[in-house]
């Protein structure tokens, strides 16, 4: 990571997250009545536990509702679920508001076109190997991880690495492992 990225990845205080092509590798199966599943990687639940103990709000922007996304932000107790907004200036300019934090504070991971807009407001942008040029150009960082693989995990242990604190979460993470306490 050069200098510059270091120094902006240092200043971030949350993470925001598309969903379809990050924390999925956006495939959808629908079945009758629109009843929708999607596969989750079990890894990213690990990032939102480490992003947890480590006081990184995260949050959830897709374009498109979704129960399954739902019943997953549930689980990795993701409280900030922004759904059915296709222009996602606005739900990240309220995030931003809530948590009263400047969007250079913020990595925005999205791997679409519509995610185009939020890029360029978040003080680090991130996308995925699979996304389309376009939207890889507009990045700071490429994950190594493809989208619904754990890349939500390898952001929040990058983010964490930068800022100098990822082997004391991982240590706390470990002693609250020990107690059950996740
Ligand atoms: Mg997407």
């Amino acid at each position: 990571m050069d200098d510059a990225l270091v120094r902006k990845v240092k200043k971030v205080k949350a993470i925001f997250c598309d969903v379809d092509g990050i924390l999925t590798d956006g495939t959808i199966y629908v079945g009758p009545d629109h009843y929708e599943l999607k596969r989750f990687s079990v890894n990213d639940g690990v990032g939102a536990a480490l992003a947890r103990l480590a006081g990184i709000p995260l949050a959830l922007i897709s374009g498109r509702h979704s129960e399954a996304t739902v019943s997953r932000a549930e689980q990795m107790r993701i409280t900030e679920v922004h759904q059915g907004s296709l222009n996602k200036t606005e739900p990240f300019r309220a995030l931003l508001k809530k948590f009263e934090l400047e969007a250079d504070e913020v990595v925005y991971i999205g791997d679409g076109w519509i995610d185009l807009p939020v890029m360029e407001l978040a003080g680090v942008p991130v996308s995925v190997p699979d996304a389309p040029d376009v939207v890889k150009d507009a990045a700071l960082y490429i994950t190594r991880t493809k989208g619904g693989a754990g890349v939500l995990r390898e952001v929040v242990e990058w983010v964490l690495d930068a800022q100098g604190r990822l082997d004391s979460i991982m240590a706390v993470m470990w002693q609250q492992i020990y107690k059950a306490e996740l």
